[in-house]
C-alpha cells in the first residue's frame, strides 16, 4: 500500500515576541550548528568594552582570536604597558626601552606605567680620580640601593642633587608596529564589521563576502582596508584623544559604499570598506568611542547630528591604494607626534 502524505510539515507562527534566530555573520551557521559567543568589538586585551553575543559563533570567534587578535597583542604591548591596560589574566607586558641620561645610554625595562622599573647606576670619574655614582630610578628602589652600597662601602657620601640645569632623562621605548601589515588591517576590518552587525543591520548578504574573506583569511584581492592619512580627518572630526579606541560607520544614499574609520589608541587610523554595493535608505553615521583605561564606552554624535558625515571614499582610499609605503611613513609620523603630546600632557 502506498503511503500518502496528506499533511505537509506544518508551519506555526507564534504570536508575541519574535526572537530572531542566531546566525553567525561570518559563516552563516545557526545556533543548531554552532553556539554563539561573547565577541568583543575591540579586543578585550586592548581595553575593549562592548561585546556582542548574537553575531559571531564560537568557532569563528576562536579563529579570529587566534589569527586576527593575538598577532596584534605583541605589537601593541608597549601601549598596553604605558597606559596600564590589563588583559584577562591581569597581565601587563613589560617593555624594553633605551634610557639616555647625562651622555649615557642604557637598556632598561619599563613597568606597567611606562616607568623604569629598576635602578640605573651611572659611574663617573673626574681628573683627580674621584669616583661619583648617580642613581636614577623609582625612589624606593634608589633608597634601597643607596643603603646597600653604603653598607658595602661606608665611606660613600650621598649628595641629593636636584635636576635643575640637568636635562631630565629621556627614555625611548623600542616598538615597531607593522602599520600597513595584514594583521592590523584585518583587525580594523573585524572591528568595523562586528560593530555594524551589532547595530542589527542585516549583514548576511553576499555583498559582505569580500570583507568576510579578508577578516577570516587575509584574502587581499579587494582593497577592503588601508591606512588613513587624510589630515583634514585626522586633525578634524576624527581627532580622537589617546588612548581611546573609536569606530565610525558611515553610509549615504548617494554612495554605494558602506564604510568605516577605525582608530586604535587614537594613534593608528584605518579606513574600511565593508561593502561596495550598499544601498543606504537614509544617511547615517555612528560613532563608538571606548576608553580602555576606564573600560567605558560612549556614543557621542559626530558634529552633533547623525547622517552629517560624508566621505569621498575614492579620495580616502587613494593614498593607501596607490602607495602603501608612503602612508606607513605618514601614519607613523602622526602617531609618534600624537603619542608624545599625550604622554607630555599626562593622559
Ligand atoms: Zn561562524
Amino acid at each position: 500500500m502506498l503511503k500518502s502524505k496528506l499533511f505537509p510539515d506544518s508551519v506555526y507562527l507564534l504570536p508575541g515576541d519574535i526572537q530572531m534566530p542566531f546566525t553567525c555573520i561570518y559563516c552563516s551557521c545557526s545556533e543548531s550548528e554552532q553556539r554563539p559567543s561573547d565577541a568583543h568589538i575591540f579586543p578585550y586585551a586592548l581595553g575593549g568594552v562592548l561585546s556582542t553575543t548574537e553575531t559571531v559563533c564560537l568557532k569563528c570567534n576562536q579563529h579570529i582570536n587566534q589569527y586576527v587578535e593575538n598577532p596584534i597583542l605583541r605589537s601593541f604591548a608597549f601601549f598596553r604597558s604605558v597606559w596600564g591596560i590589563r588583559g584577562r589574566f591581569r597581565d601587563v607586558v613589560r617593555v624594553r626601552a633605551k634610557l639616555s641620561f647625562a651622555g649615557m645610554t642604557k637598556d632598561v625595562w619599563l613597568d606597567e606605567h611606562g616607568e623604569i622599573d629598576s635602578v640605573i647606576i651611572h659611574k663617573t670619574e673626574d681628573e683627580g680620580g674621584k669616583i661619583s655614582y648617580s642613581l636614577f630610578g623609582p625612589p624606593e628602589k634608589v633608597e634601597a640601593k643607596k643603603l646597600e652600597m653604603s653598607t658595602q662601602n661606608p665611606s660613600i657620601r650621598w649628595i641629593d642633587r636636584d635636576l635643575h640645569g640637568i636635562a631630565p632623562p629621556e627614555s625611548v621605548a623600542e616598538f615597531s608596529i607593522d602599520l600597513g601589515g595584514l594583521p592590523l588591517r584585518r583587525l580594523a576590518s573585524k572591528v568595523a564589521f562586528e560593530r555594524f552587525a551589532q547595530l542589527r543591520f542585516p549583514v548576511l548578504s553576499a555583498d559582505f563576502n569580500e570583507i568576510r574573506r579578508f577578516i577570516l583569511h587575509g584574502d587581499t584581492d579587494g582593497k577592503c582596508c588601508g591606512i588613513l592619512i587624510d589630515e583634514r580627518l585626522l586633525f578634524g572630526s576624527f581627532n580622537f584623544q589617546p588612548p581611546s579606541h573609536a569606530v565610525v560607520l558611515i553610509a549615504h544614499p548617494k554612495d554605494t559604499v558602506l564604510g568605516a574609520v577605525v582608530s586604535f589608541f587614537g594613534l593608528f587610523y584605518y579606513w574600511v570598506v565593508l561593502s561596495k554595493n550598499y544601498r543606504a535608505l537614509a544617511a547615517f553615521d555612528d560613532l563608538l568611542i571606548e576608553d580602555p583605561q576606564k573600560r567605558e564606552s560612549d556614543r557621542p554624535l559626530l558634529r552633533g547630528q547623525t547622517g552629517k558625515v560624508r566621505l569621498s571614499w575614492p579620495q580616502v582610499m587613494e593614498a593607501y591604494c596607490n602607495n602603501p609605503a608612503d602612508t606607513v611613513t605618514a601614519a607613523s609620523r602622526y602617531a609618534t607626534r600624537k603619542f608624545k603630546e599625550a604622554i607630555n600632557t599626562g593622559t
